[in-house]
């Protein structure tokens, strides 16, 4: 058993990293976070460079890089945010989706301009009623001559709203709770769509939406795979999600424990460095045993997903892990700043709202426990 990267890796960890510092940086994705801005100019930076197709085949046009390679960059293009990882990993993995089960045509039609960072795509699982009970989607899609109608109301699906947005939409075309589910294509100008940002306090960039569906039309082709098969194409999906969530939680927590190094070897008070008190010392040296852990964990599952198994338990633990690491350590990062920490300017701040929806998003902590404990047999 080797835990270390290899040259390639290594390689591409140093690529990224150098990209995020020199092309992204701070102050752009603070300056982006505080005006609730979408990071275009980085986005289409990424775009350029060809890592938008990392989860797509190289005869689509992609890079088929593993999921190893996957993990690297998102736990990257988290540096500096959760937002912004987010708002590169979601079209990223939802792509994924047309890779797997889509049509020929569907991969003609969005993946091409998905590459150039035309078009990006959106997830929409969530309902009022359908939040950790995702199977409670209410949301009906009925064909009607050679066409989907769909009516109903989605919440909380990120980046909906960006220009030439297609939304996968889990939907209900029968009435088995599970076996009863559909994913379809909504391109976000389709008549009969209403979307509305949501004042959210995290993924300010990105942007969270809220939409109503009023008898919207979109061709019979734009199904995902077969009818009815929704549920276990969104459960493959959300193992790529999660593994991207946990990888760009442990990048984001690197940079708050770091910052909180920083920060506590040069803040002087009674005439000591703050990194000088056993309390912070120590509380700084768990945080840096648990977010080595949170980081195996990762690379654990990406490992075995690499392999070509399926890593539904081995993911889970690693995001749950990995939000709780990642919240611990933006919370002790805002203890250890004292009253500094409630300034933009420190960026602490901005880890710390991030790290808490990290509890949420993507499945909450307690529905990846109860996940686990479903996988142990329990
Ligand atoms: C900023 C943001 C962005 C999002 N982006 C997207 C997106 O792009 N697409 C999308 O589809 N969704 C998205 N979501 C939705 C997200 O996945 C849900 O918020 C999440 O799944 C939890 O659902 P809920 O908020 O309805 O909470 P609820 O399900 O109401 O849960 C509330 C609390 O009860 C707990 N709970 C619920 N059921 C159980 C149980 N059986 N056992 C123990 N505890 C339980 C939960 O863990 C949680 O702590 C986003 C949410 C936010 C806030």
């Amino acid at each position: 058993m080797d835990f270390r990267h290899s040259d390639e890796e290594r390689a591409w960890h140093d690529t990224l990293h150098s990209f995020m510092d020199k092309e992204v940086g701070r102050e752009y994705t603070r300056e982006h976070d505080e005006n609730r801005e979408f990071p275009d100019e980085a986005y289409q930076k990424i775009a350029d460079n060809g890592w938008l197709g990392l989860l797509i085949p190289e005869s689509l046009g992609g890079l088929e890089a593993n999921p190893i390679m996957y993990a690297i960059f998102c736990e990257a293009m988290a540096k500096f945010s959760l937002d912004t990882a987010a708002c590169v990993m979601t079209s990223m993995f939802t792509a994924k989706n047309i890779v797997n089960h889509g049509t020929d045509q569907q991969k003609s039609d969005y993946l091409s301009d998905y590459l150039t960072g035309r078009r990006k795509f959106s997830v929409s699982i969530s309902e009022p009623q359908a939040g950790s009970d995702a199977a409670a989607v209410r949301t009906r899609a009925e064909l009607v001559d050679g066409h989907w109608v769909l009516n109903g109301n989605k919440i909380w699906c990120s980046g909906a709203h960006l220009p030439g947005a297609v939304i996968t939409i889990l939907a209900r075309t029968s009435e088995d709770r599970h076996r009863g589910l559909s994913l379809i294509l909504v391109p976000n100008d389709t008549p009969g769509l209403e979307i509305h940002k949501m004042p959210t306090i995290v993924r300010r960039s990105l942007g969270t939406t809220e939409f109503f569906m009023t008898d919207v039309r979109v061709p019979e082709g734009n199904i995902i795979g077969e009818p009815n098969r929704g549920w276990e194409y969104i459960g493959e999906h959300l193992e790529y999600e999660r593994l991207g969530l946990a990888a760009s939680y442990v990048g984001n927590a690197r940079t708050a424990l770091d910052d909180t190094i920083k920060y506590t070897k040069e803040r002087e008070q009674f005439g000591r460095s703050l990194s000088s008190f056993q309390v912070l010392k120590h509380r700084m040296a768990e945080n840096e045993t648990e977010l080595s852990a949170a980081r195996l964990l990762v690379y654990a599952a990406a490992d075995k997903m690499a392999r070509g198994e399926r890593a539904i338990k081995e993911v889970s633990m690693a995001k749950v892990f990995a939000a709780d690491v990642a919240f611990k350590i933006a919370f002790n990062g805002m203890q250890a700043l004292g009253g500094y920490a409630q300034l933009p300017v420190y960026d602490m701040e901005r880890y710390f709202r991030e790290a808490k929806h990290g509890m949420v998003g993507g499945g909450t902590n307690e529905i990846q426990r109860t996940i686990i404990a479903r996988e142990m047999g329990l």
